[in-house]
């Protein structure tokens, strides 16, 4: 192994310690995160940051998520969907899919800056990873492929989209940030027959979810 990987690989076990001094205990979530290099979807410049607990832009005003944001989000849908098909709203640098895939889940994602989509698409080729991908509005969800085990949005929402619970499956759940520019909910929506159970958790600052079941403007976003 190189100098420089091996670097890299005891950044990503300090990282995943602090993770777990964060309150991020589970070990599956856990060991996924020592798996998957982050630096492999962090900006080429700026590789040397790839394991800090920060979130980091990576241009068109979008960010990769804070670690710390990616496990608590990835440890709320691990517990209520242990396997299973995963719809990803937000594909961005496409590290939260590769997390998912290392949880061993099936996965789909969304991205609607196609810049960003072709850059995902050819990573996941890159790196031999098997998720599906798709340049478009996430709101709408992914029809064809739907019904999902869980949907993760990983932009803020001024709602949780009708159409994304629609493609829940039975006791399907949803994980998303929901609440007004500035700040937003941790929200999980979880499908029982044609009902819909909400609990919320902690605050977040995510980019904005823009679509038609989303914010409707291209306002600045802020950081997550
Ligand atoms: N999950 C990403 C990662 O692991 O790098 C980080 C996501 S970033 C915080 C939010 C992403 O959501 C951005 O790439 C943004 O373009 C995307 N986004 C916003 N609205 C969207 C929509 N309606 N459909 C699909 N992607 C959307």
């Amino acid at each position: 192994m190189k100098e420089s990987e091996k670097c890299m690989e005891q950044r990503r076990r300090e990282m995943v310690d602090a993770l777990r001094c964060n309150g991020i205990s589970n070990r599956k979530v856990l060991d996924a995160f020592l798996k998957v290099e982050r630096h492999r979807f962090f900006p080429e410049d700026a590789i040397a940051l790839a394991y800090d607990d920060g979130a980091y832009p990576i241009g068109f005003a979008q960010t990769i998520s804070q670690p710390f944001t990616v496990a608590y989000m990835t440890t709320l849908l691990v517990e209520r969907a242990p396997s299973g098909r995963v719809l990803e709203i937000g594909t961005g640098t496409g590290y939260q899919a590769a997390i998912l895939e290392a949880l061993g889940y099936s996965v789909f994602t969304v991205e609607r800056i196609f810049e960003l989509f072709q850059r995902a698409e050819r990573l996941f080729a890159r790196l031999g990873l098997s998720v599906a991908c798709r340049y478009g509005d996430g709101t709408l969800g992914w029809k064809e492929e739907a019904p999902f085990d869980a949907i993760i949005v990983t932009a803020g929402a001024p709602e949780e989209p009708s159409p994304l619970k629609e493609q829940l499956a039975e006791n399907g759940c949803m994980i998303i940030p929901v609440g007004d520019r500035r700040s937003q909910q941790m929200t999980v929506v979880q499908r029982v027959g044609e009902e819909f159970r909400k609990e919320e958790f902690q605050q977040f600052v995510f980019v904005p979810l823009i679509g038609s079941a989303g914010w409707n403007d291209i306002g600045k976003g802020n950081t997550d």
